[in-house]
């Protein structure tokens, strides 16, 4: 849909609520007003024909609960302290009811348990049901395509409903009356400043700033950082937010994986480094082994801690950036990365399947023994002899 002609008071369109990005959280709020009455638009700032957000890139995965009681003791115990438990609670209470809404809301998808809790042992963690769009069996295997499945379900939803979206529009800036209260917001759309008007609601679902370099290297325990979700995810609405007087919480709060980043053409695009099957070690800049690489292998929420070390004593970051190390025999036994989701997925990059075409980019370095490739890969020459040893071990 495209905007109407710019009214006499200047704005191009009115509606009940605006919907800022169509993500799973967008489209979440787009069908919530709009099937309790309201008028909605979205508005996204990928083209259609290029619209990958995380949601898409994603392995799907939806977590819901069985009991609100028992799930909220589980969240507690995951955010140790850091969030207040009502805020737990009123998330664990909702998440029982999301295979309800998957049903009777969404439709069309077949939502299917495939993981329990990723931390089993805390309290209340029998109460946390993973599920999946179509997804049976092992966890990973399961993932095949379902972060795409799961989007094209949000949003044929969204389209059955006729909830317009105007594609390839940014939402930049939140308008306010003289009380501060919002009123809409200015986007723009190739090149053109679109003012929509907003009786009761702008929504800010437009995802994170992981591709904003100043806001991570404001917020963030250590820098450069890099993630592998929609790379138009900038942080605008963390801007949009604090222009219009909001305050933040728990920004560097996230999780994360030792990840691929490089250079296409000019752009940046990050992958997850699929060091399973086994075969691997992955060092430090000085050439010391530090985690448990299985954690990665398995693609645990919480190796990016593992990264996040400080080294008082020369006033540095040891593990950024860190340094995979795999044989011949991994690298014939398929892409180093995930296929079935981020960036490959949803058509961003086509990545070998035996990773040859990104040696030759560059983005891979080798040599004929450990040291070598540590160097070629651009590790001081003492930490590349470390290494060596390291893997040796
Ligand atoms: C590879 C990968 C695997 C993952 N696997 C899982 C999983 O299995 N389970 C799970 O729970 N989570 C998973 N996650 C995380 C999960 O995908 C995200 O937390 C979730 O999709 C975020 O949804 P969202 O709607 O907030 O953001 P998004 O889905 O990224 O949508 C945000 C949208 O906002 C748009 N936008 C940005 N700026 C503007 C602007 N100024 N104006 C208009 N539009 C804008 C973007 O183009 C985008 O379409 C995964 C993430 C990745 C990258």
């Amino acid at each position: 849909m495209s905007p109407q002609p710019v009214g006499p008071d200047g704005v191009d369109m009115n509606v009940d609520v605006v919907v800022v990005g169509f993500g799973a959280a967008g489209a979440a709020a787009a069908i919530t007003a709009h099937d309790g009455g309201a008028s909605v638009v979205l508005l996204d700032k990928n083209p259609e024909h290029q619209h990958t957000p995380s949601t898409r890139m994603s392995g799907g995965m939806v977590m819901t609960a069985t009991d609100g009681a028992a799930a909220a003791r589980y969240l507690d115990a995951c955010a140790s302290g850091m969030v207040p438990f009502d805020v737990s609670q009123a998330w664990a209470e909702r998440a029982t009811h999301l295979p309800w809404w998957f049903q009777e809301v969404i439709g069309g998808l077949d939502m299917v348990p495939s993981a329990g809790a990723e931390h089993p042992d805390f309290e209340g963690a029998e109460a946390i049901v993973a599920v999946q769009p179509g997804g049976v069996g092992e966890r990973l295997a399961a993932a095949a395509g379902a972060g795409p499945r799961l989007f094209e379900g949000l949003s044929a939803a969204v389209l059955r409903r006729r909830i317009p979206i105007l594609w390839g529009t940014a939402g930049d800036r939140l308008t306010q009356d003289n009380h501060g209260r919002i009123t809409g917001l200015t986007a723009s759309s190739n090149g053109r400043s679109v003012s929509v008007g907003a009786r009761h609601a702008v929504v800010l679902a437009c995802g994170g700033y992981e591709f904003d370099e100043e806001l991570k290297r404001d917020h963030l325990r250590t820098y450069p950082v890099h993630f592998y979700g929609n790379p138009n995810n900038t942080g605008d609405g963390v801007r949009m937010a604090q222009q219009a007087g909001a305050s933040l919480w728990h920004m560097n709060q996230m999780i994360g994986r030792a990840i691929g980043h490089f250079d296409l053409d000019g752009r940046p695009v990050n992958f997850i480094i699929g060091i399973d099957p086994p075969g691997y070690v992955i060092c430090d800049r000085a050439g010391h082994r530090f985690a448990n690489e299985h954690h990665q292998a398995q693609l645990r929420h919480d190796f990016y801690y593992e990264l996040l070390a400080y080294d008082p004593a020369t006033n540095s970051q040891p593990r950024v950036p860190c340094y995979w190390f795999f044989d011949e025999s991994r690298r014939q036994a398929g892409p180093l990365t995930y296929t079935h989701f981020g960036a490959v997925a949803v058509g961003l990059y086509d990545w070998s399947e035996d990773n040859s075409a990104e040696i030759n980019r560059g983005w891979i370095a080798s040599g004929d023994s450990i040291a070598e490739a540590g160097e070629a890969a651009g590790m001081s020459p003492t930490a590349a002899i470390r290494a060596a040893a390291t893997v040796a071990d």
